[in-house]
């Protein structure tokens, strides 16, 4: 591609982003706001050791259930139509590190959960290289249905899908969230920067850490990135670990 034709390409994708924040609505009050931290029961506050679980003393505003069971048999988009399963994402509702991807592709649809496939497996064990397991984290998506043949989410999926992954991060409230790709990058961070350019520097979403990097899909076209994602993957674990 000629640099005047990607410029061109990356202007007509940022166009077509903004055009999607103008339905987003109010911004969500931060994660903290979000907390009835009177409403913890006795016992149950901050009694975890666990380094990967959420440890923080305040009852989440709503349960994962409770967000799972609002989605119902969801219609709100046109990806009903084709999908086989909602995919609403799953791991430890209070774990401390949260991953946000893009979509579900054949595999969850066909299972249900989120990076199942190919990817998943590389997520896998990005996730152990960082000295934690799947279960300890949470892994969403920031659409829950398959889009056909694995096409880029679009705008009007993204806005119908948004207010549900904005509770889930409400609701587990991580210290940090992993953006894969430039969907999940560009849906935490709200903006349209190319991936290449905003992985490896850390933004917040909601007052809540993002790092983003490369999708392991990607990974797997490119070997060779790999070594930036350990990188990122590093700060990760360096906050993680304070
Ligand atoms: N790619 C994603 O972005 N999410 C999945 O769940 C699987 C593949």
């Amino acid at each position: 591609m000629s640099e005047l034709s990607e410029l061109a390409a990356d202007l007509l994708e940022r166009a077509r982003y903004f055009a999607t924040l103008t339905d987003l609505g109010l911004p969500l009050a931060s994660a903290e706001a979000r907390t009835v931290t009177d409403m913890a029961p006795a016992g149950e506050s901050g009694t975890s050791t666990s380094t990967s679980a959420n440890t923080g003393t305040g009852t989440p505003l709503e349960t994962l259930e409770a967000i799972r069971e609002d989605i119902g048999d969801c219609q709100r988009c046109k990806l009903a139509a084709g999908r086989k399963t909602i995919v609403f994402g799953q791991g430890n509702p209070r774990a401390r590190l949260m991953f946000v991807g893009e979509a579900p592709g054949a595999d969850e649809d066909e299972q249900g959960l989120a990076f199942v496939g190919k990817a998943g497996q590389l997520l896998t064990k990005i996730i152990e290289a960082i000295g934690m397991k799947r279960d300890d984290v949470f892994i969403a998506n920031v659409l829950k249905c398959r889009p056909p043949g694995n096409r880029n989410p679009e705008p009007d999926e993204i806005i119908q899908c948004q207010p549900f992954l904005d509770r889930q991060i409400a609701s587990i409230r991580p210290e940090v969230l992993v953006g894969l790709g430039k969907f999940g990058a560009h849906w935490l961070l709200k903006t349209a920067e190319p991936i290449t350019r905003l992985r490896g520097r850390l933004g917040t979403y909601q007052g809540i850490k993002v790092m983003p990097t490369y999708h392991p899909a990607y990974l797997l076209r490119n070997p060779g990135a790999k070594k930036e994602v350990w990188e990122d993957m590093k700060v990760v674990r360096d906050l993680l670990a304070r």
